[in-house]
């Protein structure tokens, strides 16, 4: 039960959330109706009790509905009851990692002590630097016309988002410094991640009246990546409040996010809604002429000459993200001038083999049949073992299912990898598994997640 929470949590949270916060809980035991968990420190506690609190009572009661309350203790799990929590190497990694929280806590509240509120503007991302093309002109006009009119109704807040990569942290750096230029704008950008260590700090070292005002000075407001708030209900609380007071005193606020409001499900409604009530811009995909574009606009700036064949090629192989495509083509460009050789599409393949081969990177069906085998707690070898029981035969049936949907395998050979079966009996799983998904809402989730852990 446990493993399945945390990989939900996981998948809920994001990675590094999870390392950082919920990967140091362990079980301890059940009494009746409540089960304990345990934390290494009074603050982990404290913060996973207010942060994810009722997250976990949910996650457990839906895993065994005889739970219904989730205890928070400090302490450590007994190690026969939990022999991962037992090894050496285990605490300490627990202990570096409790390590690293408090230094990023410290880190913040030394800032807030110097007044600084504000993240430092990176200076290359500029609007002059920024391609524009089909799917960002728009974000990109709506963010040039809040750098030139900030607070104008219609565009307050600015709600900019798009996938990773794809220049909203560009956008709203190029927004600040536009508007700081004058000197008489006073702009405060920072990721929301920093918000909530900020909002911590305060806490701790009891300034949160400090911090609001603070906060509530600026003229300009600028919070990135606030999908980083979800499930975070006490940062959000406070995020709802600061919005409420800078939008109400006539500043302007910009955001960024992965999602658009709407679809950011584990925010607060109300904040939701308020999100949603200015300008809402999406970034979308690149296309091949926008990565092409930017790529010209990268090489020339660089005065290194490469051959619009490699960038075609680039263009072509690297579709994901801008900042992977700037890293391969800045790689291509320092290796030009340190061995002084022109840049050709034979060197491009050699210097960039790694980057290249990474993205040829296909996910392989013993991938799918070890994650869904560990997911339903089975025997990798059931995956290929003759054995029917439901237990086993419907895990199986939806890593064929997953193997038809991520990879380009043929049915006979996604049979040949399951103990030599007939290809029937995928088309038979894949027919199953999508009936199955629509009728069952639980199932289909479980689907989905693992779908989406293994394509990341
Ligand atoms: P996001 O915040 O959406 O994840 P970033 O703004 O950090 O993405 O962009 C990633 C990198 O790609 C940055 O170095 C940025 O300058 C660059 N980039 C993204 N879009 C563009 C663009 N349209 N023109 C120029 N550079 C871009
Ligand atoms: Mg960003």
């Amino acid at each position: 039960h446990w493993s399945r929470i945390c990989s939900r949590l996981q998948a809920e949270v994001g990675e590094v959330e999870y390392r950082t916060w919920l990967k140091q809980i362990s079980i301890g035991p059940v009494d009746g109706d409540e089960i304990t968990l345990n934390l290494p420190t009074r603050f982990l506690r404290d913060w996973v009790r207010t942060q994810y609190g009722d997250r976990l009572s949910a996650l457990w009661n839906a895993e065994l509905p005889s739970i219904r309350r989730v205890e928070l203790q400090v302490g450590r799990a007994d190690p026969v009851a939990d022999p991962a929590a037992a090894g050496d190497e285990g605490g300490s990694a627990d202990a570096a990692q409790v390590a690293a929280v408090d230094e990023r806590v410290a880190e913040a509240r030394s800032e807030l002590s110097r007044h600084d509120l504000a993240a430092p503007l990176d200076p290359r991302f500029t609007f002059d630097t920024f391609v524009v093309g089909k799917p960002n002109e728009f974000a990109y006009a709506c963010a040039r016309r809040v750098a030139e009119r900030p607070s104008s109704p219609g565009f307050n807040p600015l709600f900019l988002y798009g996938g990773v990569g794809l220049g909203k942290t560009h956008l709203m750096h190029a927004i600040g410094s536009e508007l700081t230029r004058g000197g008489k704008v006073s702009v405060a950008y920072m990721s929301a991640e920093k918000f909530m260590y900020r909002f911590i700090a305060a806490i701790r070292s009891q300034s949160t009246m400090e911090f609001k005002e603070q906060l509530r000075s600026v003229d300009v407001l600028m919070i990135d990546d606030l999908q980083f708030l979800i499930g975070k209900d006490n940062t959000q609380e406070e995020f709802f409040h600061t919005f409420n007071a800078l939008v109400d005193a006539g500043r302007q606020i910009v955001v960024s996010a992965d999602k658009s409001p709407s679809d950011l499900s584990g925010l607060e409604d109300r904040l939701r809604t308020r999100l949603g009530c200015g300008m809402v811009a999406d970034i979308h995909a690149t296309t091949f002429e926008l990565r092409i574009s930017i790529l010209e606009s990268k090489a020339a700036a660089s005065g290194v000459a490469v051959p619009a064949k490699v960038l075609e090629f680039l263009a072509h192989k690297i579709t994901s993200n801008v900042r992977e495509l700037e890293g391969a083509l800045n790689r291509l460009i320092a290796h030009a001038n340190l061995f002084g050789r022109p840049v050709t599409l034979e060197a491009t393949q050699d210097v960039l083999h790694d980057i290249l081969k990474a993205h040829d990177r296909r996910v392989t069906i013993e991938e799918i049949q070890r994650k869904v085998a560990e997911h339903w707690n089975i025997r990798l070898t059931d995956m290929s073992s003759a054995r029917r029981a439901r237990a086993v035969a419907r895990p199986r049936q939806v890593a064929m299912y997953l193997a038809k949907q991520l990879t380009s395998r043929s049915l006979p050979e996604i049979g040949r990898k399951f103990g030599n079966r007939d290809h029937t009996t995928v088309m038979h799983a894949v027919a199953r598994v999508t009936e199955l998904m629509e009728r069952d809402t639980a199932f289909a989730e479980d689907v989905e997640l693992l779908r989406r852990m293994l394509e990341s």
